[in-house]
Order: structure tokens, then sequence, then C-alpha cells
């Protein structure tokens, strides 16, 4: 890493199988982790193949980190898909590296004590912004049952990282995942800072326009360079509609390492070279790898 231009992974995880991960998300990760790395020519992570593919230790974590000056990093709780990572596993991780590393809580919005859980994890573990995934969770997320709990975000400057897009668990459920569900969440608390994960892939379009329009909700462009013509689409889409300068990098390790982003960024107009197609310039590249995050963490810049 280079001391004047210092990097920022805003979205990885920890969890491993069998502690944290079912079988059956276990194999469902596999199967979608080898079409990724056949389409990306290898650039997703790929410590092993087999169950253990999603796996993500402190350890292994650690060392893919080594390029990024802060990561942030959070597990998730999501019984519908069965992963359930307990929240202590994040603080104790974070606890060792305190000057890299911020810790991010997941509850599930559907137990009823989940705001009590989620100022747990605050007061008590130090956590810092909230992991949510409807599709994971099986939550709609235009019920307004669930608007005290972003109330609570709101009041607590706690950032909200979405997975609002597409998943590959068979138990997921897409309905709750497009973009603009979040339109209305982000009207009413125009003071929470929210980002959703992946440019809300295959959704990038719909989450563009509400990027647009939406002051304090960002995206980011961890795990869509595996697939080279929809991420050179998206990302002109991005471009044309004025909103690069809001795309945060990140690796959503252990789906890929920062470094696998990166060098995907790197060659996201390979498809178009040589044509009269619109190319994403180096600048905007840069931007997203070295700049965009100080608008979203302005504690860190
Ligand atoms: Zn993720």
């Amino acid at each position: 890493m280079s001391e004047e231009r210092p990097i920022v992974d805003c979205h990885t995880h920890l969890m491993w199988y069998p502690d944290h991960v079912g079988e059956q998300y276990a194999q469902e990760a596999l199967a979608s982790k080898l079409i990724k790395m056949k389409y990306s020519g290898g650039e997703a992570y790929s410590a092993q193949l087999d169950l253990h593919s999603y796996d993500a230790k402190p350890e292994a974590h650690w060392k893919v980190s080594e390029p990024a000056a802060k990561v942030v990093v959070f597990g998730l709780q999501a019984k519908a898909v069965g992963v359930w990572v307990p929240n202590e596993v994040i603080a104790d991780y974070v606890r060792q590296h305190p000057e890299k590393l911020e810790g991010w809580a997941s509850v599930d919005p559907n137990e009823p004590d989940c705001i009590e859980q989620l100022e747990h994890c605050v007061k008590e573990l130090g956590l810092k912004g909230l992991k949510l995934g409807p599709v994971y969770q099986h939550f709609d997320p235009q019920d307004r049952k669930h608007w005290p709990l972003f109330k609570k975000c709101q009041d607590l400057g706690l950032p909200i990282m979405w997975h609002q897009g597409t998943t590959f668990p068979s138990r997921a459920r897409l309905n709750w995942g497009l973009p603009l569900q979040l339109e209305d969440i982000a009207m009413d608390f125009p003071d929470l800072k929210m980002i959703v994960a992946h440019l809300g892939h295959p959704w990038e379009e719909d989450l563009v326009v509400l990027i647009r329009k939406c002051p304090n909700v960002y995206t980011d462009i961890s795990a869509v360079h595996y697939r080279p013509w929809r991420y050179w689409q998206a990302m002109v889409t991005a471009m044309e509609y004025g909103v690069a300068h809001k795309i945060l990098l990140a690796s959503d390790f252990p789906s890929a390492t920062i470094t696998n982003v990166i060098n995907g960024l790197r060659n996201v107009n390979k498809l178009v070279e040589g044509t009269h197609l619109p190319q994403i310039s180096v600048e905007i590249q840069d931007r997203i790898i070295y700049e965009n995050w100080k608008d979203f963490f302005p504690q860190w810049a």
C-alpha cells in the first residue's frame, strides 16, 4: 500500500463452515463460486474449492486485508438461509486490530428484540454499523414495522450496509431484494447513511437512479467484476447518470479479495478495447479506489 493513497475496504465478512454456515448454504455457495471463477478469469478468492470455499476466518481475513488502511467487517444473521454469525465473533476480531478494523453488527429484523440486540452491539461490543440482507433474512424492507430499527440507526449514527440485489441460496427471497424498495427508507430517514452492495446486481439501473436522487445512499463494487459484460454496462450507466463518485471500493471477502476487485476494475474496459463503445476512464477508476471513501467515512480522511 502506498502511504499517500490509503484505500478502504467497506464490505468484508467473517464466517465459516460449519460453525456459522449450514451445509446447504455452503454447497450452493461453492457452485456459485465455480461459475464466478470461470467468467472472471479466476479473480475470486479461492482458498479451497469445497464446502469451505466461503470460509473467512480471522487469520485468512487479516492476510488479505494487507493492502487496505481501513476495513469494515461484519457477519450475517439470517436463519432463513442457514447463516448465523454471532456479533461477538466480529467484536473479538476487531479488538485484535483496532487500528485497521471497524466492526459492524448484523441483527435479524424478524427478532422482536432486534433493537435491543443492536444497542448491545453498539454499547457493549463497540460495533459501528448494521448489515442487513432482506433476501437472506426474509423481511420486507418496505414494511413500516421495521421503521423503528431504521430510526434507531439514524439516531445512533449507524450506517447500514444492504445486500439489496440477487443471490445464490435457493432459500433466498428475491422479491425483497430490489434496490428501489429502499427509496421510502432513504426519504423518511434522510440522515441515515446507507450503502447498497454489489451495484444492486442485476438491478444496476434501478440502483443507479436510487443513489442519484438519495444524497446519503451509496453503493459498492464488490462481487460484480466476475461478470465482465454486466460489470462494464453497469459502470457505464453509473458514469452516464453522474453517480460514479458514490461507488465505494469493497471486496465482500471471502467472495473476493480487495486485490481481485482492483484488478477487475483496472480491466473493466477490456471487452470493448478497440471499439467506439464508451470506456471507464482511469481517473474514475482512481477515484473509486482512492477517493470516494472520503465522503462516506470522513472520520478516516
Ligand atoms: Zn456481503
